[in-house]
């Protein structure tokens, strides 16, 4: 196995560490969480691909990292890893364009996104969250909230499969074959738009869904409506789920989506 190519494109080429060093750091430290996950890091800058590159290893991840956005999409398709850490601004193909193609191919539309932004690019966050990353982070970051970062977004993923019949997130647990929604184990009476739509949302693993995007899945392609049609149905979802209807969050000018509320939410 040959070392990755780093930076590539830019002429700032360095290699990563042999592979046994990286084998050795990762199982002096295995730990549960982290262990056989695979992440892939998409970072230009050679130093700070190093850094987070080392603390995951220390962690027990086993890290890629690639510093461009062509050898980003070659990377992913090779081998579809468990999360991307997706710096924004890259060469050749922008963080923005690799999300977009990421999600429209089936071996990587269920990867989960974490991406690095410039403070710079902070009043543009929300089009890279509806665009489909499931996180972002603000550049500079500590190590140590990037860890928790990873480890938070590699939880919900698990939690937030989609392919049994039930699914619980938070207080809410959606069974979709008996077509019954529970709040605290309470059974609440949905119509059939408002459980299509608690559907997708509790399906979506905390990332924004946009108007466009719930018309679709709720009320079906190509149906002509406004979006003013979602927020009636949003409204009404939210009146039906009383405790938790803290868990449906408007992000303006992207969307809607369903996680845990925090401190500081509107
Ligand atoms: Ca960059």
């Amino acid at each position: 196995m040959s070392p990755l190519p780093y930076g590539r494109g830019s002429d700032r080429t360095k290699t990563l560490p042999a592979p046994g060093l990286i084998f050795r750091r990762y199982a002096d430290s295995l730990k549960p969480m982290a262990a056989g996950k695979n992440i892939l890091v998409v970072e230009d800058e050679t130093d700070l691909a190093e850094l987070i590159d080392y603390n995951l290893t220390r962690e027990g991840y086993a890290c890629r990292c690639v510093g461009d956005g062509a050898a980003a999409l070659e990377e992913a398709r090779r081998r579809p890893p468990d999360l991307i850490i997706l710096d924004r601004m890259l060469p050749r193909f922008s963080g923005d364009e690799l999300i977009a193609r990421w999600r429209n191919d089936a071996a990587t539309a269920a990867v989960p996104i974490i991406m690095l932004t410039a403070r710079a690019e902070e009043s543009d966050e929300l089009v890279g969250f509806a665009l489909g990353a499931d996180d972002y982070i603000t550049k500079p970051f500590s190590m140590k909230l990037l860890l928790a970062r990873v480890a938070a977004v590699l939880r919900r993923g698990r939690t937030g499969a989609t392919d049994a019949d039930s699914i619980t997130v938070g207080p809410v647990t959606l069974d979709r074959s008996r077509h019954e929604v529970r709040v605290h184990d309470i059974p609440v009476s949905l119509t059939s738009t408002e459980f299509k739509l608690l559907k997708t949302l509790m399906a979506s693993n905390g990332r924004v869904l946009t108007r466009d995007h719930l018309i679709d899945a709720v009320l079906g392609h190509g149906v002509a409506v406004v979006d003013r049609t979602i927020d009636v149905h949003v409204a009404a979802l939210r009146k039906k789920l009383g405790e938790a209807s803290s868990w449906v969050h408007t992000v303006r000018g992207a969307g809607y989506t369903f996680r845990e509320p925090v401190a500081g939410d509107a």
